[in-house]
């Protein structure tokens, strides 16, 4: 994303031709950065399937997703992903292992940023499934059997790499 006015004194700040470059302003000189957003998300894994949810929101609408979402400012990425999996399926997991990080880019509207996502392998443990939040169905998928319209790349990779965690470590 771009800003348009500096934070510090107001002034208009340069257009970059990169959405992602940091702006100075030419006024005062402060400069506003484009960092990822950290996002934070749970492969939660029983009998060798992986659940999936319905997104019931745009971008992506209908798409399948990995339950997870943005993390709230000082929020440990492992708290952020017991909360959203929390909130979205009603599940209460463990944590089995992190699985890894990755980086996809957020477009939506005139909002464009990057993401840094933490994903863990999670199981339930207790709660009861159920569509609430942002999410309107569940399924649980064999990881040789994964739908085809899923919302924004990485979980491609994701997805990818928990078939070889679980070839691994389970
Ligand atoms: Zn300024």
């Amino acid at each position: 994303m771009r800003y348009k006015f500096c934070s510090n004194c107001g002034a208009q700040l340069p257009l970059t031709i990169y959405p992602f470059t940091a702006q100075t302003c030419t006024r005062c000189g402060h400069t506003h950065y484009h960092n990822s957003r950290p996002c934070a998300g749970g492969l939660i894994v029983r009998d060798g399937r992986v659940l999936l949810v319905k997104r019931a929101v745009e971008p992506f609408k209908d798409c399948w997703d990995l339950p997870g979402g943005f993390l709230e400012a000082g929020e440990h990425p492992r708290d952020g992903m017991l909360r959203e999996i929390r909130e979205e399926t009603g599940l209460d997991v463990r944590v089995l292992g992190f699985l890894g990080a990755y980086i996809d880019r957020y477009h939506f509207q005139d909002e464009e940023f990057f993401t840094l996502s933490s994903y863990y392998v999670v199981e339930p443990i207790g709660g009861e499934l159920r569509a609430q939040d942002d999410v309107n169905a569940f399924a649980w998928f064999a990881l040789d059997a994964l739908p085809d319209a899923i919302a924004f790349e990485h979980p491609h990779a994701v997805l990818r790499d928990l078939r070889e965690w679980m070839k691994r470590d389970f």
